[in-house]
């Protein structure tokens, strides 16, 4: 029996291959390769039934050498402390490559809103703001949403950190709906951001978008503003997964003419899964869980959960394969990722392809910070300019030092955080 799968192993694996790849001392690696500081809680909550339930909550902070954390609050059934500690990891080093002055957090609480009402979910929100409002905050460690939750939930946690501090802080939080302090671009920002790396990448390969097709893991928020933008490019396309709930197993939903957004919002609910029997009479075939990564396309994205892609999934892959964009966080594990490399496939990795959910997320805090908020198409257009440049210096490391995409990422984000924590006199 192999050893089950460890985000924070694989995080802190990565990690170590490029602190020794710049020779960084025991204490560099010491501090940036563990977790800054960790909260664990319990979460009472009244269920509709008038029972009371217990959640287990987390908040982690990974290092707030060059800002205050910054990270999402995930709700999930599987969620463990490793998750949530890799991914507070690779939110420093996704603040890090766009160059934005925050550091890296991550939150979560092991539940699944499938299964509880809106009251119960705002019980959790709520609940999980009560264990540690006074170790989150503005200047602190500032939360956003994650796999399964939303403006909503944003805005219950707003308020109570704003119920207990006894005032207005909407930059507390961010992903907020509109006109509570919530950043217009935000909902499209994390497909957008992803999609703007894979314009460029395209550039650099001399592939033309209109020649292209692409197939998605996921179709949830960042999934689906990713296939708008891309099919806007001129790509078409042709499959997308998503996990059925009912069923309790994933399908591919294919279409050979293209995935179509305009027919498919409407058969879609809110946690990205589709009515597959809807999406039939539309003419979409419903295959398994791994069709998305066997269809014979240019561009694959990722953009479900982590530890989706191994080895053995990648010799599943098209020879046609030329860019991979982790829209996940943590999508390709160790073996995976070493296969992908082996195979000179354009590696787009998570935390410069996902940036822009967290680019956006501080252009909100900027706006709320100053009172003054943007149109959508003034954040899109800072949104475009960061990623841009951000894909650029990765892009240009990796070819000058010939390094593979993801450790030229992590080179840039790596030597910025620890220059942080030198100049501060921490290293
Ligand atoms: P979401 O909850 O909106 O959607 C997730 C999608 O994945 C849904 O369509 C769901 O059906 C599908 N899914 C779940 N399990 C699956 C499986 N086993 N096989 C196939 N599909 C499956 O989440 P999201 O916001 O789109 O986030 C997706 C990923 O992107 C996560 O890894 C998240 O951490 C990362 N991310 C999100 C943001 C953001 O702003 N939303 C920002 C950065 C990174």
């Amino acid at each position: 029996m192999g050893e089950a799968y460890n985000p924070y192993k694989t995080a802190q694996a990565q990690f170590m291959k490029v602190a020794d790849l710049l020779g960084l001392d025991q204490s560099s690696k010491d501090l940036l390769g563990n977790t800054q500081r960790e909260y664990h809680f319990s979460i009472p909550v009244r269920m509709d039934d008038g029972t009371v339930k217990v959640f287990r909550g987390f908040r982690v902070q990974h290092s707030d050498a060059r800002g205050p954390c910054k990270g999402g609050i995930r709700f999930h059934p599987h969620e463990t402390i490793d998750t949530v500690r890799a991914l507070a990891m690779w939110m420093t080093w996704k603040t890090a490559v766009v160059d934005i002055p925050l550091g890296g957090g991550k939150g979560g609480v092991i539940c699944d809103p499938h299964n509880l009402s809106m009251r119960e979910q705002e019980g959790i929100c709520r609940g999980w703001i009560r264990q540690i409002a006074n170790d989150i905050g503005p200047l602190r460690d500032v939360p956003a949403p994650d796999v399964m939750t939303n403006n909503q939930h944003m805005l219950w946690m707003m308020d109570e950190y704003e119920s207990i501090h006894g005032g207005r802080y909407p930059g507390v939080i961010t992903g907020k709906p509109v006109g509570v302090g919530g950043s217009l671009g935000r909902t499209e920002a994390t497909g957008y951001g992803l999609i703007y790396t894979v314009r460029e990448a395209m550039k650099e390969l001399g592939m033309d978008p209109k020649n292209t097709t692409a197939s998605f893991q996921g179709f949830g928020n960042v999934s689906q503003y990713a296939i708008s933008l891309l099919t806007e490019l001129g790509s078409r396309i042709v499959a997308a997964s998503y996990w059925d709930q009912a069923d309790r197993k994933a399908y591919t939903f294919r279409k050979e003419s293209g995935l179509n957004m305009e027919e498919l919002w409407p058969i879609t609910d809110k946690f990205g899964s589709i009515n597959k029997d809807k999406a039939r009479d539309l003419g979409y075939e419903i295959l398994d869980e791994n069709a998305w990564l066997e269809q014979d396309v240019d561009i694959l994205l990722p953009c479900a959960l982590e530890n989706q892609i191994n080895a053995d999934k990648v010799k599943m892959m098209s020879k046609k394969v030329k860019i991979i964009g982790e829209g996940a966080n943590g999508p390709t594990n160790l073996d995976g990722d070493k296969a992908i490399q082996d195979r000179g496939i354009y590696m787009i990795p998570d935390f410069l392809a996902n940036a822009g959910g967290v680019t956006c997320s501080y252009f909100e805090q900027v706006q709320c910070n100053m009172n003054y908020y943007w149109e959508k198409d003034e954040v899109l257009q800072k949104l475009d300019t960061k990623m841009t440049s951000a894909f650029h210096a990765v892009h240009e490391l990796a070819k000058k030092r010939k390094l593979y995409m993801r450790d030229a990422a992590y080179v840039i984000s790596i030597e910025r955080v620890a220059h942080a924590s030198k100049l501060r006199g921490w290293l």
